[in-house]
């Protein structure tokens, strides 16, 4: 009797639910817990078929549940668990996990159900899901936040290395430049320097002709040597890309018979630069000061690296939107092992002995004629002659 009332005590303080079924599914006994769970009063409760706690499809198959198992004997749930979900008085359902245990008498058998709600467990599942969720979508956002970080200094990475590339070029032009300077320049200046000490001596005989002569080799020597260092300003501007083509139409003819008769008097003894124009017109759409520029470089070499009393030839071509720009001359020519180089920087051919020369002219030429979105060209026989060609559209 005290076990009995012991065991009563036990099911009626249980924080589980507790619901004892026979055979047929009708509820005998159900302690104050599982009342709670689903709403219920004792009185709504005992005597009807345990169905009523549950929602479809168990609510129609629970008969056939227990019934199956009584001839078959299989166990789906009994002694296993499982995880169901109950149906309140209020139609609310909730998730619980569910014990169900079979008591045998001699007469006959009972089933208990242990139920345990999981409410707050699945609450909880749920927020964790969330939170996780949560922290996944944070980390993929600064994930991606890091790499666009990382993007961002890799650009500004291989911007600093491009200018420091472009830095490091510039100082080897620079280098090459001093070099090829300090060779260069001492003609010019020991010249002036012989020029000076003469024109000193030749004013205390009041030699005037000679004083004149050396002055003006004097003249000569300071116009070199600007030159020199025209050229390699040129070229540091367009390392730099501070150079830029201001493109407009003009008239071909009257711009090239000018420079031709500039040329003509810093020419060699019976040099004769013979310019002509061909085409029906003499419109062409470029910059004036960078072309001036190469045509100056192109008769300048062919004036340097041709003998007295030669032609150069001077032709301007224009047909179909296409201008050609030719020097010619007979001169001492390029050798065909040089003809590949002679764009380069500070590149002079085997065959200008002592001719003076910075091997800057053509370079500039080059890049000047790129800006004007044209190409140069040159076809050249030793000691025959020498024809470079500029070649524009527009
Ligand atoms: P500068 O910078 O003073 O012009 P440079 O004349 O030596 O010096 P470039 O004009 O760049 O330099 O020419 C490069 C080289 O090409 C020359 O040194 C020369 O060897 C060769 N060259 C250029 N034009 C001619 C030409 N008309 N005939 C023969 N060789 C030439
Ligand atoms: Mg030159």
């Amino acid at each position: 009797m005290e076990r009995a009332k012991l065991l009563n005590a036990i099911i009626e303080n249980a924080i589980d639910g507790i619901i004892t079924i026979d055979d047929k599914g009708i509820i005998e006994h159900i302690n104050p817990a599982a009342l709670t769970l689903f709403g219920f009063d004792r009185a709504e409760l005992v005597g009807k078929n345990v169905s009523v706690l549950m929602p479809e499809p168990d609510k129609a198959r629970h008969d056939g549940y227990i019934s199956n198992y009584n001839h078959t004997g299989e166990r789906h749930i009994i002694g296993i668990g499982r995880e169901v979900t109950g149906k309140r008085k209020d139609g609310t359902m909730f998730p619980f996990r569910l014990g169900v245990s079979e008591v045998k008498f001699s007469d006959r058998k009972i089933f208990t159900g242990f139920i345990h709600d999981l409410s707050r467990q699945k609450d909880d599942e749920l927020r964790i899901k969330s939170y996780t969720e949560e922290l996944e979508s944070k980390i993929k956002e600064r994930t991606q936040e890091l790499i666009r970080s990382i993007n961002e200094l890799e650009t500004a990475k291989e911007h600093v290395s491009a200018m420091f590339e472009k830095e490091k070029e510039l100082n080897q032009l620079k280098t090459r430049f001093v070099s090829m300077a300090s060779h260069e320049f001492r003609t010019p200046l020991s010249s002036i320097q012989l020029s000076a000490s003469l024109i000193d001596k030749y004013t205390l005989k009041q030699d005037a002709t000679s004083v004149e002569k050396h002055t003006a080799k004097i003249k000569n020597a300071i116009n070199n040597l600007t030159t020199i260092l025209n050229d390699f300003l040129s070229l540091e501007k367009l390392e730099a890309g501070k150079v830029e083509a201001n493109i407009h139409w003009f008239d071909i003819f009257p711009f090239a018979e000018e420079i031709a008769e500039e040329m003509q008097l810093i020419s060699k003894q019976n040099q004769l630069i013979v310019y002509e124009h061909k085409g029906t017109t003499g419109q062409v759409l470029l910059d004036q000061h960078l072309l001036k520029n190469c045509i100056i470089n192109l008769i300048s070499n062919a004036i340097k690296y041709s003998g007295e009393d030669t032609m150069i030839q001077f032709n301007s071509v224009i047909n179909n939107n296409e201008l050609i720009i030719e020097v010619k001359d007979n001169g001492i020519g390029i050798p065909a092992m040089d003809i590949n180089s002679l764009f380069e920087p500070f590149f002079r051919a085997h065959n200008t002995g002592d001719i003076p020369g910075t091997g800057l002219g053509l370079n500039i030429v080059k890049r000047y004629v790129g800006l004007m979105n044209g190409t140069v060209s040159c076809e050249s026989a030793q000691n025959v002659g020498t024809t470079f060609r500029l070649h524009f559209k527009f």
